[in-house]
């Protein structure tokens, strides 16, 4: 059910979902998603779907998780990656597989601390992991060059705007109950907004827990 099949399977529908990026396609092909879940939901790990982690938090849709870095990483690999939401560590995974430094803030302490634990077994202890409310960036460690956060608002906090880098760039989704995945890309003091696909995510919610 893990099986090289299965996770070619995935990748087959990621490239039907308009997935191009060979990098990213390759990173999934080779990164353990049934690692990153509850044993009894493993048979589904490489299936196109959310799944639940506990907490009322979800793992992000594979395809989800792939667009997103894609477009993070179109411009050119960012040398330092500011995630919002560590959830169970994967997309964490993926970005560290493919980007510079990873830094990546979750404001719940037992979801960000099994993360960690996941993150050093699999040798990518070099995610740099912190419980706080990441609606306020990780200010000490910034700039960065690209931010990514896997909850969603109606705004784009102040706060993420103002860590970005000049020439980076910010992917997040944007909305209530329906979202746009948004590009925002930042020259100098100015700053350029896409929306994109349709998305559905769990709510990025303030304070920590
Ligand atoms: N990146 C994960 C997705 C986890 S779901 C993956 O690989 O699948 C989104 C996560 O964002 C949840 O764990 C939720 O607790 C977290 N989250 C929501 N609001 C947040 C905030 N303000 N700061 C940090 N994390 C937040």
């Amino acid at each position: 059910m893990t099986s090289a099949r299965t996770r070619e399977r995935l990748i087959n529908r990621l490239r039907e979902a308009g997935v191009s990026n060979e990098r990213v396609l390759e990173v999934i092909r080779t990164t353990p998603r049934h690692f990153f879940i509850d044993e009894a939901l493993a048979h589904q790990a490489y299936d196109d779907t959310a799944l639940p982690i506990g907490y009322g938090q979800t793992i992000s849709q594979p395809w989800v998780v792939a667009r997103m870095t894609e477009l993070l990483i179109e411009p050119g690999t960012p040398a330092k990656v500011l995630e919002i939401g560590t959830g169970c560590g994967y997309q964490s995974a993926v970005l560290a597989a493919l980007c510079g430094s990873v830094y990546s803030v979750e404001r719940i302490r037992p979801l960000q601390e099994q993360a960690r634990r996941r993150l050093v077994e699999l040798g990518l202890a070099k995610v740099r992991l912190k419980h706080a409310d990441g609606g306020l960036g990780w200010n000490s460690e910034a700039p960065f060059n690209g931010i990514l956060a896997a909850c969603a608002r109606p705004d784009i906090p102040a706060e993420l705007l103002a860590q970005l880098a000049d020439g980076g760039r910010l992917v997040m989704p944007v909305g209530d109950r329906l979202q746009k995945l948004t590009v925002v890309d930042r020259r100098g003091d100015e700053f350029t907004t896409r929306q994109l696909d349709a998305v559905r995510f769990v709510p990025f919610q303030r304070g920590i827990q």
